[in-house]
């Protein structure tokens, strides 16, 4: 279907001021250029959690579907190996694949699956009104810890580094044409590409006078050197008054899993025939 309407008309429920716009407008300013340089949007599938963010694929107009919580990676994991074909971007909140999903998430940087896991890191739980998640900064106060948290957050650009990401990237939902190049050379990668977005929720942790000050962009040399990296992603640990980094940790080129583990090809037939007698069976 070319020339579509990549915003839909399902009623939007983000609060005014939510950063998931931001994304949703830089998919949408993506998805257009991929249009415009005459590549199928038939061919790309968004897979979301639970959250805030997973209404995304109730308002972007390409193929989706809405996982279980933590379960936005698996499914993405899935849709990719059955069918190498598509273009899998991945939206996935900080509960979401922080908590519930790590293992996924984990996983599937160390196989590097060739895929693209957007992770909105609001750094609160949104949806359920503004629990703590594991990237809230220490002393975070939200419903859950309402004299402060008394845990250190974790940092997940040194987990993916850690992980065998191969495209390691941290975005900023203020800084969208930075955000879309990032977003955008991640799908372009070939194998696993992760991007953490700091995302504002406007209600819970409006964050921008935190991070408006602290924030600088990495440079855009040496990307390949790991050590240099991981220095990088030292510098601010989520929870300090560092200056925070934004833009490419790291990337390499390194063989997807479907080269060490082929998948059997299946054709369109192959795979209606497979539902067909799928749904026969449930009958
Ligand atoms: Fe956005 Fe926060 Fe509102 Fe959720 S609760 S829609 S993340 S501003």
């Amino acid at each position: 279907m070319a020339g579509r309407q990549i915003i839909t008309t399902a009623q939007n429920t983000w609060c005014p001021g939510c950063g998931n716009f931001s994304i949703q407008f830089t998919l949408k300013s993506i998805l257009e250029q991929r249009e415009k340089d005459g590549k199928s949007l038939d061919n790309v599938v968004l897979v979301t959690g639970i959250g805030c963010h997973a209404k995304m694929a109730d308002y972007l107009n390409v193929n989706s579907f809405y996982s279980l919580h933590g379960r936005a990676v698996p499914a993405a994991v899935g849709i990719k190996l059955a069918n190498p074909d598509l273009t899998v971007i991945c939206c996935s909140g900080d509960g979401d694949s922080y908590a519930e999903g790590l293992d996924h998430l984990v996983f599937a940087a160390k196989r590097n699956i060739d895929i693209t896991v957007i992770v909105h890191d609001n750094r609160v739980y949104g949806l359920t009104t503004g629990q703590y998640t594991p990237t809230s900064p220490l002393g975070f106060k939200g419903k859950s810890t309402p004299a402060g948290t008394a845990e250190f957050p974790f940092n997940p650009i040194e987990l993916m580094l850690a992980s065998g990401a191969t495209y390691v990237a941290r975005g900023y939902t203020r800084k969208m044409d930075q955000l879309k190049r990032l977003v955008a050379g991640g799908i372009a990668h070939r194998g696993f590409s992760f991007i953490d977005v700091l995302q504002i929720c406007a209600t819970f942790f409006p964050a921008a006078d935190y991070y408006d000050p602290r924030v600088y962009d990495l440079p855009e040399s040496g990307l390949e050197n790991f050590e240099a990296a991981c220095i990088k992603a030292k510098e601010w640990d989520y929870s300090s008054d560092a200056k925070i980094g934004l833009g490419m940790f790291y990337t390499r080129s390194l063989p997807t899993f479907d080269r060490h583990m082929p998948v059997p090809v299946v054709t369109g037939a192959d795979r209606d025939r497979a539902i067909s007698e799928l749904l026969e069976a449930r009958r």
